[in-house]
């Protein structure tokens, strides 16, 4: 019974591990631009409802960038359609290691509902104000120093226009393994956020995916003036 009892939390903690790794990687490889389709659909969510020059808190509820879209709920395919064959390849590699059926179970279950309730939920509550986890005493140390994290996420970019820090959610364990964790802001890269807009600047034209009502399509013209009015900019620069 002890034994069962080990093995499940084993393979429960094994399916933590492998979902934040598979996660890192996923997200990592939506922002190289290597599969066109998939970084153009993540790209909505970071350039035309959460840019970098904008508030990444602008309302009490989340902007999904997956309206008009296929998706699962407000997960895109983007994360779908990889993710289900990333964790196809680990059952089938499981069940090739004769690992039994019900651990796999475990390992399947366990990689599932952390992924949903990291890169989805909570991820989606990182853009709404006043999250309960703000303000809660247990949570409120963690919760917030990861979602300045993600912030700096959102507001990192290389010189070739792809955002290139943080790819973690919620935990950044890979991110310090890898080399990409940011803690302090880095000064924004005017230079990368052109190359961003030229890349992947089309989608802002969309109205599926336009902000409503406040919003401008954001265009390097009006980017000092952005620049200057913006609570993130303003904030990032006085660091
Ligand atoms: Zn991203
Ligand atoms: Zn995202
Ligand atoms: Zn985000």
């Amino acid at each position: 019974m002890m034994k069962n009892v080990i093995s499940v939390l084993a393979w429960f903690a094994a399916s933590i591990g492998v979902s934040e790794l598979l996660g890192y990687l996923l997200h990592r490889l939506l922002h190289s631009g290597k599969i066109g389709f998939l970084s153009r659909s993540h790209m909505r969510h970071h350039l035309v409802l959460y840019g970098p020059m904008r508030s990444q808190r602008p309302a009490d509820r989340y902007h999904d960038a997956t309206t008009g879209q296929i998706a699962l709920g407000n997960v895109g395919l983007e994360w779908l359609v990889p993710g289900a064959m990333l964790l196809a390849v680990s059952i089938a590699l499981l069940h090739f290691l004769h690992v039994t059926v019900f651990h796999q179970i475990v390992f399947l279950v366990g990689s599932l509902t952390w992924s949903f309730v990291m890169f989805s939920y909570l991820h989606d509550r990182m853009h709404v104000a006043g999250f309960w986890m703000e303000t809660n005493p247990w949570l409120k140390r963690w919760f917030v120093s990861a979602r300045d994290a993600h912030d700096i996420h959102h507001w990192a970019l290389n010189d070739r226009g792809f955002m290139d820090k943080n790819f973690g959610i919620a935990f950044f364990w890979f991110d310090r393994l890898f080399g990409t964790l940011a803690k302090e802001w880095p000064i924004f890269n005017r230079r990368g956020y052109t190359s961003a807009l030229e890349r992947f600047g089309d989608l802002l034209d969309s109205p599926a995916t336009r902000r409503s009502p406040s919003s401008r399509p954001l265009s390097t013209a009006s980017f000092s003036e952005e620049h200057a009015t913006d609570d993130v900019g303003i904030r990032a620069i006085c660091q």
